[in-house]
């Protein structure tokens, strides 16, 4: 007989669009399956009940945002001060209520970011021998495992459980699997994938470093998952130059605007942003981390400040907004670095769309993580969590944490100079994607 699953996804994130895991899962299981398939996004749910929706359109998107975010920030804090103190979580039993509603065989959560595991862990807590939970996504870990049946991201191992065979055989992710309607945004912005892992994989701050999988997946059957005319975010790692350039011999007469991921090119030419722009992209998301070369080589970017500038250059001429993300803090960074960054971005503002600076932090995986010394730090320092895993700290040669927390804030201001629209879509980028046209 055929089983029914619910499909959760927990508080608390952005509820501004919905994930690419609520479509691909259920469109996997029904492809393979002829069981039945629900999707709550109780993150939506909370949202609903808690914060209106501001986002009905642009005007004065600002304060909008703003207002916004802050209520969002207190929704966090009265979850955190509800699990320190032990109560029950905002609109517990209202969840309770509607996945008892739904009488699945199976609940799968599925987790993006470590603030949605404790609602996970407590609903799976409260069904624990009634229904069967597994838990997977890039914030699910073993640090959890006794709270479900199964911790898992493996595809097979899930379907093993589930009890359906594993077959492998072409499915396409259909977005009509659940209404959308719901989500804090102006427009819908889809996920799409089109590859897994990293072209690069050497950057020595990022849990990519050294990961040897990376798949692309055929633009002609990424192509046949696509609806005509709608917004896309592009949620792969990264997509090089040359595959965007590639996407419009697929994809140019789809009507697709989307926002992605890149890396600044070896060997960046017009004519391939022009095709990247004519295939649908708006705006590219850049990891340049820095304006010192000497900041890039000791992060094992691989790029040049000249292959920046014309990167940057190339893409707004082809119409493409830049968001460029900064690490500030990477060890051997000093003040005059961090000057240096600045100058470099003032230099080529007239490329530069919004600015995402970000302090640096030790992420497991990494090659600072594994090989602290080689980069000036003396210790690591972890810190326990309950349910997710340490928090990683530590002590450098050179400035600390504590140090850049201060310098980020001392330059805040001339940062904040470059950005060039609302720095609230930096935050919600795909809001920035829908207005990228008229900006
Ligand atoms: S930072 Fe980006 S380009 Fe570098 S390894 Fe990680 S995913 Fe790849």
């Amino acid at each position: 007989m055929p089983k029914k699953i619910l499909l959760i996804y927990t508080p608390l994130c952005t509820p501004t669009n919905p994930p690419y895991s609520l479509f691909y899962l259920p469109s996997l299981i029904r492809a393979m399956s002829d069981y039945e398939i629900r999707i709550i996004d109780l993150n939506v749910e909370l949202h609903k009940h808690f914060i209106k929706n501001p986002f009905n359109d642009f005007n004065d998107y600002n304060n909008k945002a703003k207002r916004f975010h802050k209520e969002s920030g207190k929704l966090y804090k009265t979850i955190n001060k509800a699990l320190r103190d032990n109560e029950e979580l905002p609109l517990f039993n209202e969840f309770v209520n509607l996945i008892q509603e739904q009488n699945p065989d199976f609940l799968v959560f599925t987790c993006l970011f470590n603030q949605q595991i404790f609602y996970a862990v407590k609903l799976a807590e409260h069904f624990k021998g009634k229904i069967k939970t597994v838990i997977g996504g890039p914030a699910a870990t073993d640090y959890i495992k006794e709270h479900f049946d199964l911790v898992t991201s493996d595809i097979v191992k899930l379907f093993d459980f589930l009890d359906i065979e594993f077959r492998h055989k072409e499915f396409t992710v259909d977005y009509n699997i659940f209404d959308v309607s719901a989500y804090y945004t102006p427009e819908i912005v889809l996920p799409l994938r089109t590859s897994i892992g990293c072209c690069y994989a050497q950057c020595a701050f990022c849990n990519m470093h050294g990961f040897k999988k990376y798949i692309e997946f055929d633009p002609g059957f990424v192509k046949k998952q696509i609806l005509p005319d709608k917004n896309y975010q592009l949620v792969d790692n990264i997509i090089p130059l040359n595959r965007l350039a590639k996407f419009y011999d697929y994809f140019g007469d789809l009507n697709i605007r989307y926002i992605a991921y890149s890396r600044v090119d070896k060997n960046p030419a017009s004519e391939k942003f022009k095709k990247a722009y004519d295939s649908g992209c708006r705006v590219i998301l850049w990891g340049v981390e820095s304006g010192s070369q000497k900041m890039l080589d000791a992060m094992k970017k691989g790029i040049t400040l000249e292959e920046i500038e014309k990167t940057l250059e190339m893409s707004n001429k082809a119409g493409i907004k830049n968001i460029l993300y900064l690490i500030i803090g990477f060890p051997g960074e000093t003040e005059s670095t961090i000057n240096e960054t600045i100058d470099f971005l003032k230099k080529n503002s007239e490329n530069i769309h919004l600015v995402a600076p970000n302090i640096f932090s030790i992420q497991p995986g990494s090659d600072v993580f594994n090989n602290p010394k080689k980069y000036g730090i003396e210790k690591i320092i972890p810190e326990k969590r309950k349910y997710l895993p340490p928090l990683y700290g530590y002590r450098a040669k050179g400035l600390n944490h504590e140090d850049f927390v201060k310098l980020k804030s001392k330059y805040k201001k001339e940062l904040s100079s470059l950005n060039k629209y609302d720095f609230m879509f930096s935050v919600y980028k795909d809001h920035f994607l829908l207005r990228a046209d008229e900006l």
